[in-house]
């Protein structure tokens, strides 16, 4: 267990103990804690509230300067070295069992320093299991799957990467962007991705907002394929009741990006490729360049490991 995936839990756990949810007029809501558990990336559904409302009009919410969890865990995760020096790397140097006698050859001339070198075979192989992905859907369970959320300007960039790895994702757009953005959706299912239902308008879906609306957030969300996302994660007994009474599998996600922090492309790419193991599902967003910059490198990553 390297240190990578130490920190990398320290982050889920931050998260579930509160988060900040991005509103559409700006700013965000801080949002009380769940009874989610803070030292396992397998959470369930009712946990972390992760994500902004992505639309087409406001897709991207800065991350809110108010937010309780400051990324500053995050960023912290690979101190970069100026160069690429052979000696400092901190944080693999733990987890390597015995120092290589090359001094890791590293042929770009100047490449951002923490990206490529981590070595990911470090990360476990335990495939993840249970109720937080098994319900996703995922047609090889040997292999991460990667989802996208909400709907948001960056739905064409990142479909292109995928379609240039040939690689199928499931998507969980929400029903009102579903329903803008219908001629996007048709490509979407013609280029054989997956989708999912995230429902109509992305609430927060607990008992308070009434048994009518959680079934109207329900079944006017894009449904065909009966695979649903709660909004946030958050979910109660009431409103997973009503999801699985209409035949609908709930997906949660293994590995959270956190994209809409504001994680750059490097942490992003370290947060997948660390946690990556047969089985897992990682949430992404539509509205994030830094998640069409990361995609690649986290392919290559985990293709080269034989988990995509
Ligand atoms: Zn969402």
């Amino acid at each position: 267990m390297s240190l990578i995936l130490a920190v990398g839990a320290t982050v889920v756990g931050l998260a579930t103990v509160g988060g900040c949810v991005a509103v559409p007029g700006g700013g965000a809501i801080p949002v009380a804690a769940t009874t989610a558990p803070s030292t396992t990336t397998e959470r369930r559904t009712v946990s972390p509230l992760e994500e902004p409302t992505g639309t087409v009009t406001a897709p991207s919410p800065a991350p809110s300067p108010t937010a309780t969890s400051p990324t500053v865990t995050v960023t912290s995760i690979p101190p970069p070295s100026p160069t690429t020096t052979p000696a400092p790397k901190p944080t693999t140097t733990k987890a390597t069992p015995k120092p290589t006698a090359t001094p890791k050859p590293t042929p770009k001339p100047a490449p951002r320093p923490t990206a490529t070198p981590k070595p990911p075979s470090t990360a476990p192989q335990t495939p993840v299991t249970g109720s937080t992905v098994s319900g996703c859907g995922n047609p090889n369970p040997g292999k991460v799957l990667l989802t996208f959320d909400d709907g948001g300007p960056k739905a064409g960039a990142v479909l292109a990467v995928l379609d240039r790895y040939n690689i199928k994702a499931r998507w969980f757009p929400t029903g009102q962007w579903a329903g803008a953005n219908g001629a996007f959706i048709q490509r979407l299912i013609a280029d054989g991705q997956m989708l999912g239902n995230h429902s109509y308008s992305h609430p927060q879906m607990y008992a308070s907002l009434g048994r009518t609306e959680l079934a109207r957030q329900v079944d006017q969300g894009y449904h065909p394929t009966k695979v649903f996302r709660f909004p946030y994660g958050a979910s109660d007994a009431t409103s997973r009741s009503i999801v699985t009474s209409r035949g609908d599998s709930i997906c949660g996600w293994s590995i959270d990006t956190y994209d809409w922090r504001g994680n750059s492309v490097d942490t992003i790419t370290q947060i997948v490729i660390s946690q990556a193991r047969p089985g897992a599902v990682v949430l992404m967003h539509l509205s994030f360049q830094t998640d069409v910059d990361a995609l690649p490198r986290i392919i290559d990553n985990l293709r080269g490991r034989g988990l995509i």
